[in-house]
């Protein structure tokens, strides 16, 4: 992803408004109309059929046929790739766009001779309705972009990020077969006993990080010193969202190129953001903390980490359902809470099978095992799942 400032004419820049507040208005219905939606009701209206009630809408308002149709399609494609992440557990639920807050909209199926350079400086984007748009060519172009997003901040800049879809890398052949647990202290084991560890912001800069936003909170509304102690804050929060991007890429194109069949398990953070939540009648218990553990796993970058891989090894990524898998022993298959000593130590209570337990977590998700238990064997199956949400996911 590739993000340069762009430079609508004026003229221009009221077109660009348009595209996101309808891409906003077609969004804000689908998030609408999936919120009414609970177990055991008809299911929400899919992508193809709210593309047909968007049709009857724009022959209904003439603001929204005036628009382009190309933006409100992406919009209600985007909504529908959000709701797959929601339910393959890589993402939460796709909210409400605010106007002034998440101005933006996206083109795909983007050609070559849709961007030019003008001069060393320049260049220009073609942009539906708005015609050839000038951007800053601060740096160097990606080959074959595939789509592009327009976004613009709070402070009435505009921004093109380009996107490139990886190519599938190919299959080593080897038969090998590599299973991933996506921890939070060690953020992936793998299978083969390698841990991965997300690049985090440097000691340092966590405190500089800290001090600034004590000193935003003391900073006054509206003020000058506001506005550059968070822009300070931005500045490191990017650096350190580019490291784990980075981080995500080596090691998705390291994993596709070394192993056959890579597995994953699915689901987890539904688990916990499920948990967290409980429900009315019975009130999920450490709900903060749950919250506070989920958020990290958001953060951590294995959602990226997944989606990379999906990329560049598609159809050899397997998503395998995590029940049990860190309280199994790999080495005799009896499953107890009490083998799981610590965050970092499993011991089996039965055989004394001894290992890091993410890697023996890892080593289940790659044996495949879709563990159920038995009747009797005293282990409580996880409640509170919804049948329909973990079918919908397959
Ligand atoms: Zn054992």
């Amino acid at each position: 992803m590739s993000r340069y400032r762009l430079a609508p004419t004026i003229a221009q820049a009221r077109v660009l408004r348009d595209h996101c507040a309808h891409g906003r208005f077609v969004w804000n219905i689908a998030v609408e109309q999936h919120s009414w939606w609970r177990p055991g009701r008809q299911a929400a209206p899919g992508y193809l059929e709210q593309c047909r009630q968007l049709t009857k809408a724009r022959a209904a308002f003439g603001w929204l046929r005036e628009g382009s149709q190309m933006v409100q399609q992406q919009a209600l494609r985007d909504f529908d790739q959000a709701m797959r992440n929601f339910y393959g557990g890589t993402h939460g639920r796709p909210t409400w766009r605010k106007a002034g807050r998440n101005e933006g909209f996206r083109i795909v199926a983007l050609k070559g001779e849709h961007v030019r350079r003008l001069s060393r400086k320049t260049g220009a984007v073609w942009i539906p309705k708005a015609g050839w748009v000038r951007f800053r060519w601060s740096r160097g172009m990606p080959n074959d972009v595939k789509s592009y997003r327009v976004t613009l901040d709070r402070t009435g800049r505009w921004h093109i990020a380009f996107a490139v879809v990886p190519a599938p890398i190919a299959a080593p052949g080897n038969g090998e077969i590599v299973g991933i647990d996506r921890g939070v202290a060690t953020s992936a084991a793998l299978s083969t006993g390698e841990l991965l560890r997300v690049p985090r912001l440097s000691p340092r800069r966590q405190h500089r990080l800290r001090r600034l936003q004590r000193r935003l909170a003391r900073a006054r509304r509206g003020s000058n010193r506001r506005a550059r102690v968070k822009q300070a804050i931005a500045r490191l929060k990017a650096r350190d969202a580019d490291a784990r991007k980075d981080w995500a890429e080596k090691n998705s194109t390291d994993l596709a190129r070394r192993f056959d069949v890579i597995r994953v398990e699915n689901l987890r953070i539904l688990d916990v953001t499920r948990s967290a939540r409980g429900s009315v009648p019975n009130p999920g218990r450490n709900v903060r903390a749950k919250a506070g553990l989920n958020r990290q796993i958001m953060r951590s970058g294995w959602g990226l980490l997944v989606r990379r891989l999906e990329d560049k090894a598609p159809g050899r990524v397997e998503k395998i359902n995590p029940a049990f898998t860190s309280q199994r022993c790999n080495a005799c298959g009896h499953i107890a809470a009490e083998s799981r000593k610590s965050q970092a130590l499993f011991a089996c209570e039965a055989c004394g099978f001894t290992l890091n337990a993410d890697v023996n977590a890892a080593m289940n998700i790659a044996a495949g095992h879709a563990v159920i238990a038995r009747a009797g064997d005293g282990v409580a199956r996880p409640v509170n799942r919804k049948p329909q949400l973990l079918l919908r996911s397959a």
